[in-house]
């Protein structure tokens, strides 16, 4: 079974609700990065292309106060939107009532319509974020067509993508929806052979279903970042003063007994006295000495870990190997994403958030196949969950 595409759609004079994810971040009034808005752009660009009306629904943001309507705005995305686009888009202060219904009916085929954050429906009893069947209702109500483009909001059953779809005869994807299901999808389900998950990361209870569902699907799980040193205290390493998670401790010793020689841990690591860029650092193998913490996997490490993505034919990257924020503590996850990027016949997947970070610090970006647009939505995607925004899809 696949799922329904917005080009299966047949969207002349049509109005098309477009679920999109212009969470980008804004601060007084600015865009940092509009890489999200870039990643709606075909989507849209479909839609307008093929005569139909498209109204944009987006959240932005946590809206918990009056006082955050101001900052949290999609007026600034709109703009930025019509710059890519290169048409006039209409912004609509308004997430229902007299004003935006207006707006949509006075709607020329190929043109553009942006509402305001559908979390400023939080406000009122946490509507858009509850799924409150009323407002999923009334949203579907404003168009002929639903289409859901926004990834990084899947994981999440709201008004604006499980309750529009549930209220409509049929919801399709959009074409990053459709992407994000193919390589995350392809890569959990069905991969192309050696399959390695590199996870990384603060802690092993975030990526713990993560890795408890690729055991038994990966040909060898790398693990790397803060959550190494749980498995070294199950292993009966000392560890110093290193990030430990003593109520996960059993359950690190229940993962490597599952995963075999599939695991594959730190041999070496950067340890440092106090955790800043600054304090006295070296390489040591083994155990962490007393009074040390461990920043960042060392070389023989990486070495290991470039051993083990020969011949990789899928690869899915998640959490930096170290503290990549600190200069000194960078390089374990920066030679880590260099190998990835100069894996070839390879399908390498960065899983969002600080990974992809990493790739973009490092200018590897190009030569990664997929980098996914949702963080908390990949993980619980690599996790085998079901996730709600994707399940209201229709199938074809
Ligand atoms: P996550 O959001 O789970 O991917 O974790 C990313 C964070 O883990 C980054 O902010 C890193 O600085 C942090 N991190 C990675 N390795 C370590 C480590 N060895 N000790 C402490 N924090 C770490």
């Amino acid at each position: 079974m696949a799922k329904l595409i917005v080009s299966d759609l047949d969207v002349k004079d049509k109005k098309v609700l477009i679920r999109v994810d212009f969470n980008v971040p804004i601060k007084d009034g600015v865009i940092g990065d509009d890489n999200r808005i870039v990643a709606a752009l075909p989507t849209i660009q479909y839609v307008i292309d093929h005569g139909g009306k498209a109204i944009l629904l987006s959240h932005l943001g946590r809206v918990k106060t009056e006082e955050d309507k101001a900052k949290l705005s999609l007026r600034p995305v709109a703009e930025r939107l019509s710059e890519l686009l290169k048409k006039p888009v209409t912004f609509v202060p308004a997430t229902r009532g007299p004003e935006l219904e207006d707006a949509i009916n006075k709607m020329n085929d190929g043109d553009v319509l942006v509402m305001e954050n559908t979390r400023f429906e939080d406000l009122d009893g946490k509507k858009e974020s509850g799924n409150d069947p009323e407002l999923g209702k009334y949203w579907a109500s404003l168009g002929d067509l639903y289409v859901n483009d926004a990834f990084g909001t899947a994981h999440r059953a709201h008004a604006s993508n499980v309750g529009i779809a549930s209220n409509m005869k049929q919801a399709a994807a959009g074409f990053l929806m459709e992407k994000e299901i193919k390589f995350l999808g392809d890569a959990v389900q069905n991969p192309k052979r050696p399959f390695v998950a590199i996870l990384g990361g603060a802690k092993v209870s975030d990526k713990i279903g993560v890795i408890r569902n690729l055991v038994p699907k990966a040909d060898k799980i790398i693990v790397g970042g803060g959550m190494t040193y749980t498995f070294y205290a199950a292993k009966g390493l000392s560890i110093g003063k290193s990030l430990v998670e003593k109520d996960k401790i059993e359950l690190a010793k229940q993962i490597m007994d599952e995963a075999g020689d599939k695991l594959l841990l730190p041999v070496d690591n950067v340890v440092a006295t106090e955790f800043s860029n600054d304090a006295p650092h070296k390489v040591v193998e083994g155990a962490i000495p007393d009074g040390y913490m461990a920043l960042d996997i060392g070389p023989k490490s990486v070495e290991d870990i470039k051993a083990a993505l020969k011949g990789a034919k899928t690869v899915v990257w998640n959490g930096p190997m170290g503290v990549f924020e600190m200069p000194n503590y960078a390089k374990g996850t920066l030679e880590v994403g260099e190998a990835l990027g100069a894996l070839k016949d390879a399908t390498t997947i960065i899983g969002g958030g600080d990974s992809t970070a990493a790739a973009k610090q490092l200018g590897i970006a190009p030569q990664i196949t997929h980098i996914s647009t949702g963080g908390g939505a990949s993980l619980e995607y690599l996790e085998g969950k079901t996730l709600p925004g994707i399940a209201a899809i229709s199938e074809k």
